[in-house]
């Protein structure tokens, strides 16, 4: 009936209205959470073929006061389109920085991975955002690795070449995430500054039973050699996975089987052996 047609959508709009409050909400305590230091880095390993440190990814951790922790997934969609990612990425680069900063004065060059969100990389200051970074902490640019997805590279790629170009040139690297989850166009290996393919997870997570993941993942290692770049193998959880995939040639390996993103005084704690110590 009509009537209940109107309750309906009296129903409707009550919750999208609920809705948006909740969004505004979170938008106005994610704005706080900066100033009010709610964010921390937690650093998960990357190993190679025998499981020697490597370096680590940085993953950003948001300590709600009520909520507990917020995942990554819950709220950077969230500071994209507020815009708030400018400032919380640039607070993650000089967290992870300084991080460098403190490794190299403890005796290990580690190299940092960074993810960067395309809102940043837009910015017409990016370029000098991250060097001015680089040159306040004092660290040596090829240990500061930045993570990029192929989704980033659809508008206006001639600007990002650039942005890419110039940092590489100073010697910051470039890994490409999830890769083989979007539209991979092969002309961006050809013409961009990419040093790494990090195989997504969601290859790693079957293809020991799935025939076309493992064509994937050896197609994507192939590649690789063929145009000499890195290969990690993210998601990698069981030590079959580990195994095969150090036999298929993929060079480094990022999973819980080695270790969960975790604050660093327990990774160094535990004293991982350094590779290049
Ligand atoms: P990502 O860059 O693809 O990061 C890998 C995600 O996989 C992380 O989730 C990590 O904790 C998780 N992971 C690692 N090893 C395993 C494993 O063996 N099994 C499973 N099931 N998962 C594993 P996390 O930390 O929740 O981050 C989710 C996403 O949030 C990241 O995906 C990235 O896109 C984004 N993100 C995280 N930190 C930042 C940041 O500082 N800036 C930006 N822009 N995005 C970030
Ligand atoms: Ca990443
Ligand atoms: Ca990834
Ligand atoms: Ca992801």
């Amino acid at each position: 009936s009509k009537e209940h047609g109107r309750d309906q959508l009296y129903f409707f709009e009550q919750q999208m209205q609920q809705q948006l409050r909740q969004r505004q909400k979170l938008e106005h305590e994610l704005k706080l959470a900066l100033t009010e230091q709610q964010f921390s880095l937690y650093y998960q390993p990357k190993v190679n073929s025998v499981r020697q440190l490597a370096g680590y990814e940085a993953l950003i951790r948001w300590h709600h006061p009520e909520q507990g922790m917020v995942p990554p997934d819950l709220f950077i969609p969230l500071a994209e389109s507020s815009g708030l990612i400018i400032d919380i990425g640039t607070w993650v680069l000089k967290t992870a920085c300084l991080q460098i900063k403190y490794f190299v004065d403890q005796g290990a060059r580690l190299a940092i991975a960074v993810n960067v969100s395309q809102r940043q990389l837009v910015q017409k200051d990016f370029v000098d955002t991250v060097q001015q970074i680089i040159k306040d902490t004092g660290i040596q640019a090829n240990l500061l690795e930045l993570e990029i997805t192929e989704s980033m590279l659809h508008d206006d790629l001639e600007a990002t070449r650039q942005k890419l170009l110039a940092l590489s040139d100073i010697g910051v690297t470039f890994s490409l995430d999830d890769f083989g989850t979007g539209y991979s166009s092969l002309s961006y290996l050809k013409n961009l500054p990419i040093h790494v393919l990090k195989i997504d997870q969601s290859f790693v997570k079957e293809f020991l039973i799935e025939k076309t993941d493992r064509a994937i993942v050896l197609t994507i290692i192939a590649m690789a050699e063929t145009l000499g770049l890195m290969v990690v193998a993210e998601g990698v959880e069981q030590q079959q996975q580990f195994e095969e995939l150090a036999e298929m040639g993929c060079a480094l390996f990022q999973g819980y089987l080695f270790g969960k993103p975790a604050p660093l005084p327990e990774l160094m704690s535990k004293k991982i052996n350094l590779v290049d110590a």
